[in-house]
């Protein structure tokens, strides 16, 4: 009897990570392979990394020895920005068989199908100026259908100060539109939902091909596509919607009107030293046209806190930024130096100064959250069911458009599906409450 190989995967990271695990497990299971926890005995194992903050490459390195540990005679492998970016303390890990960087992502399957026939491959990693190609991963089988990434563009070209993301996965490269546009159709046939598009630095999408309208463009062939429900975007810079983008979503249902536009800082002077395109004044500007076209916006952000150099008068700045723009949620990121970028060379912050500040923006971002969300209390809005959160009592979880997340209490047939409900209160920050209408 042929013995069924099993192989399992372990995502770390951001979004663009979670859609080519999803699309190398796909390669695997066309070619037989069965796909097990990570937990459970596997002849492979596959850490797809994450090396953004010196956190996430130490938990990479964890993983990846646990599993060699427990399962000694299975190949372990690390794939991905941290292989990429530090090549060879990835490759000193005792415990990995084999490594590999952020492109040929497709021949995973093939290099650990030769180790495991007992020969030796070439672990030769390109340089990553050298990743010119777009790697056209595609997903195929699903294991969520409420909402689902799509990768567009993988690489950036920006060097933000603090970011060691350009080393790990390159320049700027676009998918092409009929790719997207081909698998948006099949995902939405199959009945996904929501699908949010992705990318290492998706305003970015196009400008390798020298086309700034590429976005635009992109977004709208996905109008055509009949089955097609909810679309969102991923995290892009303010500097790169243009007015084709303002335009779609203000115009299209499908479009979510909600934006996460990371702004870093409030303070022009830090911005400066991170290395980010724009001025607080640029910010502001970019926000003010998207609120007049597109009223009910939800304009999420991120904030570092504690960046080399920041000040008293700095972060007030901040704080006084993030209220003034009255966003509808800030992830708030307290710093922490990326050994390999320009930032962990500058003088650091003591690190309770950084706690203080992180603690001071949350409850100023709580305090913004419940404000967005009384703008909504008593109206009506379109929930996507993505969770049974109780069996027992019924309830229910989703988000609307504008990524406000609601409790409801409903039938369990209700997930995934679509549903009109009247928005009644505030629960906390992070949940209101709301009622199934007819
Ligand atoms: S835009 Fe800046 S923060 Fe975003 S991936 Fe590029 S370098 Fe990193």
């Amino acid at each position: 009897m042929k013995m069924i190989k099993k192989a399992a995967f372990y995502t770390l990271g951001c979004k663009v990570n979670q859609y080519e695990t999803e699309a190398v497990i796909d390669i695997f299971l066309e070619n037989g392979y069965q796909i097990v926890d990570f937990s459970e005995k596997a002849d492979v194992y596959i850490v797809n990394s994450c090396t953004v903050t010196n956190e996430a490459a130490r938990k990479t390195r964890q993983i990846a020895r646990r599993a060699k540990r427990k399962y000694s005679n299975s190949l372990v492998a690390i794939v991905g920005c941290y292989t990429q970016a530090f090549p060879d303390e990835v490759r000193n890990i005792e415990e990995i068989d084999f490594v590999m960087g952020s492109n040929n992502k497709a021949e995973i399957l093939a290099k650990a199908e030769e180790m495991l026939a007992g020969k030796n491959i070439n672990s030769e990693l390109k340089e990553y100026q050298q990743l010119k190609e777009y790697e056209d991963l595609k997903l195929k089988s699903l294991s969520n259908t409420t909402r689902a990434n799509v990768k567009i563009e993988d690489g950036c070209n920006q060097f933000c100060s603090y970011c060691i993301i350009p080393y790990a996965r390159g320049p700027v490269r676009s998918r092409k539109k009929e790719s997207i546009t081909e698998e948006v159709k099949r995902l939405s046939k199959q009945g996904v939902k929501e699908i949010v598009l992705t990318g290492t630095h998706l305003g970015a999408y196009g400008s390798d091909k020298g086309n700034k309208k590429a976005l635009a463009q992109l977004m709208e062939s996905l109008t055509e596509i009949k089955s097609l429900k909810r679309v969102r975007l991923s995290s892009i810079e303010g500097t790169e919607i243009d007015q084709g983008i303002i335009n779609l979503i203000s115009e299209s249902d499908i479009f979510c009107p909600h934006l996460h536009l990371p702004l870093q800082s409030g303070s022009n002077q830090i911005l400066k030293a991170m290395n980010r395109p724009y001025t607080v004044e640029e910010f502001k500007k970019t926000v003010a046209k998207l609120r007049k076209k597109i009223p009910d916006l939800a304009i999420t952000t991120d904030v570092i806190v504690g960046f080399p150099g920041e000040t008293e008068k700095t972060f007030a700045e901040t704080l006084k930024v993030v209220k003034e723009i009255s966003f509808a949620k800030v992830h708030v990121f307290p710093y922490s130096a990326r050994e390999g970028t320009p930032a962990a060379k500058m003088e650091q912050l003591n690190g309770n100064i950084v706690k203080e500040y992180s603690k001071k923006l949350r409850l100023a971002n709580e305090a913004l959250m419940l404000n967005y969300q009384k703008e909504f209390i008593g109206k009506t809005k379109k929930v996507l069911i993505e969770e049974v959160r109780d069996h027992k009592t019924n309830l229910l979880t989703g988000y609307t458009d504008n990524y406000l997340k609601v409790l409801i209490s409903g039938s369990d047939a209700l997930k995934n599906s679509l549903v009109k409900v009247k928005l009644e209160e505030s629960i906390d920050p992070y949940h209101l409450s709301g009622k199934i209408i007819n």
